[in-house]
C-alpha cells in the first residue's frame, strides 16, 4: 500500500510551498487509494509552538487536505531514534566524536579561509578507546563510493560519498538531529513514497546511508522545486503572500487555493479547473515539473474570482460569515439574511470574499455622507423620494419609470441622479446599481436614507 507522509516543522505558520507538498502527497496517496500521514516534527524544543501546530492543522483541515491516523509526533518517538543511533555504533557504523566546538570552528575557518568547503575531518572516526568527556554520535560515511539517489522528479542524482560528511546523529546532549529522526520515523510509519521540497535532496542522500546500514527497504524520493516569488526570487515571510494564512484573511476561498496550488508545478493536459474528485482521479507522479515554479498573484486571484461565480451560493455563504467572523466583525442576523438573499448581486464582481464584505458593507456598515445634496440635485432627489415613496414594495419596472422621467423632465443626464442617490443610499462611490441596492435596502430603508439627507 502506498503511505505518504507530510511532515512540517511546527516552527511558523503553513508556507503556502509546505501546503502544495501536502496536497501533492495527499492526492497521490488518495489517487492510490493509500494513506496519508501527517508527522508534527517538534524535537527542536525552542523553536517549536503549540500554536503553530493547531495553524498548521486547521490550514490542512481548511484545505480540504485531510490526513488519515491520528497526526504522529516526533517528539514522542525520541527514544527509538536514540536507539537506532546506538545501534548504529554498536555495528560500527557510526562513532562517538569528542571534538569540541571550539576545534571545530577552528578547522571551519580555516577551511573557509583556505576557500575549501568544510567538512568533518574524521578526527574521531579511528578511535578505539571510550574517553570520560562529552561527545556526539557521527554517521561512518563510507569513503569512495557513489551514492544515488533516484529521484522520482529530477532522476538520478548521483554523488561522491567523499563529499558527505560523518554527519551527527545524536547530539551531546543526546538529541537526536533531524536526519536520524526522518529516517528512522519513515521507516517505522513505513513510508513508501516521501514527496517533498528541493531543499531535502542532500538530506535524502544522508537518510538513505542510514536506511541501507539498518538493511531497511529505502521509500522513492520526490524532490518538488521551490516556488519562487513572482520576481524570481525565494519566497519570504515580506512577500505577503508566503503563508495559506497571507491568502486566508484576504479572503481567497480554500477550493480556489488549493487549485491554484494544485497546478503550481504539476500539469494535466492544459486543464485548468479541478474538482476535488477530479484532482485526486487524474494526480500522477510523473507530471510534477522539472523546474521551479514562479507565484502569480493576479491568477489566485482571477481563479477565487472564477469560484465566486461558480461556487454553490449556498457554500459561498458559509466561507463568507466564516471569513467576516474571522477576520471582519461577527454581523448581525439580519444583515447575514439581507446578504444571503442577495449574494447573487453581492458576489458580481468581487475577486475575493474581502470584495463581498466591502459591497455588501452599506447593508451593516452604513456611513452617512455630508454634502451629497446640493441645491442643484435636491430639486430631481425630492422628486425620486416623492415617488417611491408611493411603492408599497420593491418593483424593478416601476422604478425604472420613476428614474428615466426624472431625467426627461429636468433635462439631466442619468449619472447626475445615480451618483448622488447612490452616495446617500449606500455611502460608497463603488457599489451595485441604484435599482438593486434598492432591492436589497427595502423601499422603507430607502425613503429613510433619502429623507435624513435631503432634510
Ligand atoms: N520538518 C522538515 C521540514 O519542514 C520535513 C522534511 C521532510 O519532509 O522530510 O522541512
Ligand atoms: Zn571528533
Amino acid at each position: 500500500m502506498v503511505i505518504t507522509r507530510f511532515a512540517p516543522s511546527p516552527t511558523g505558520e503553513l508556507h503556502i510551498g509546505g501546503a502544495r507538498t501536502a496536497l501533492f502527497n495527499y492526492l497521490y496517496s488518495k489517487n492510490q487509494n493509500g494513506k496519508f500521514l501527517l508527522r508534527i516534527e517538534d524535537t527542536d524544543k525552542e523553536r517549536s509552538k503549540k500554536i503553530y501546530e493547531d495553524q498548521i492543522i486547521n490550514s490542512l483541515n481548511w484545505l480540504g487536505i485531510n490526513f488519515d491516523d491520528k497526526a504522529f509526533y516526533q517528539s514522542k518517538n525520541i527514544q527509538k531514534h536514540i536507539d537506532i543511533a546506538e545501534k548504529l555504533y554498536e555495528n560500527n557504523f557510526a562513532y562517538k566524536c569528542y571534538c569540541t566546538q571550539d576545534e571545530l570552528d577552528k578547522k571551519r575557518e580555516t577551511a573557509k579561509s583556505n576557500n575549501i568547503n568544510y567538512l568533518y575531518d574524521g578526527t574521531c572516526r579511528e578511535l578505539k578507546e571510550n574517553r570520560d568527556l562529552p561527545y556526539v554520535i557521527r554517521l561512518k560515511v563510507e569513503k569512495n563510493k557513489k551514492i544515488t539517489l533516484y529521484d522520482g522528479v529530477q532522476g538520478n542524482i548521483e554523488i561522491d560519498t567523499n563529499t558527505i560528511e560523518d554527519f551527527i546523529l545524536l547530539r551531546s546532549d543526546n538529541t537526536p538531529t533531524y536526519n536520524l529522526s526522518a529516517a528512522v520515523d519513515d521507516n517505522l510509519m513505513n513510508i513508501t513514497h516521501v514527496i517533498r521540497g528541493d531543499d531535502h535532496k542532500i538530506n535524502a542522500l544522508k537518510q538513505i546511508l542510514i536506511f541501507q546500514y539498518m538493511k531497511w527497504k529505502i521509500p522513492k524520493y520526490f524532490h518538488v522545486p521551490l516556488i519562487h516569488s513572482e520576481n524570481g526570487k525565494k519566497l519570504s515571510k515580506r512577500d505577503n503572500a508566503s503563508t495559506t494564512e497571507d491568502y486566508k484573511k484576504i479572503g481567497i476561498l480554500p477550493v480556489a487555493l488549493r487549485n491554484y496550488l494544485l497546478r503550481l508545478g504539476w500539469s494535466y493536459k492544459d486543464k485548468e479547473i479541478f474538482s476535488d474528485e477530479e484532482s485526486i482521479k487524474y494526480f500522477n507522479l510523473k507530471n510534477i515539473g522539472k523546474s521551479p515554479s514562479k507565484l502569480d498573484f493576479e491568477r489566485i486571484k482571477s481563479l477565487n474570482e472564477f469560484y465566486i461565480k461558480n461556487l454553490d451560493e449556498k457554500i459561498l455563504i458559509e466561507n463568507f460569515i466564516l471569513y467576516t467572523k474571522f477576520y471582519k466583525k461577527n454581523l448581525d442576523s439580519n444583515s447575514i439574511d439581507i446578504i444571503t438573499k442577495n449574494i447573487n448581486i453581492l458576489k458580481n464582481k468581487a475577486k475575493t470574499l474581502e470584495d463581498i464584505y466591502v459591497n455588501s458593507s452599506f447593508i451593516f456598515d452604513y456611513q452617512q455622507i455630508k454634502n451629497a445634496v446640493n441645491s442643484k440635485n435636491k430639486t430631481y432627489l425630492n422628486q425620486f423620494l416623492e415617488e417611491i415613496k408611493k411603492l408599497n414594495s420593491y418593483d424593478y419596472e416601476k422604478i425604472s419609470n420613476i428614474s428615466e422621467n426624472i431625467v426627461k423632465k429636468n433635462n439631466i443626464k442619468f449619472k447626475d441622479l445615480g451618483q448622488p442617490l447612490r452616495l446617500i443610499l449606500t455611502g460608497l462611490t463603488q457599489a451595485p446599481s441604484i435599482k438593486d441596492i434598492i432591492k436589497i435596502l427595502g423601499i422603507n430603508e430607502a425613503v429613510n436614507r433619502i429623507n435624513y439627507h435631503i432634510n
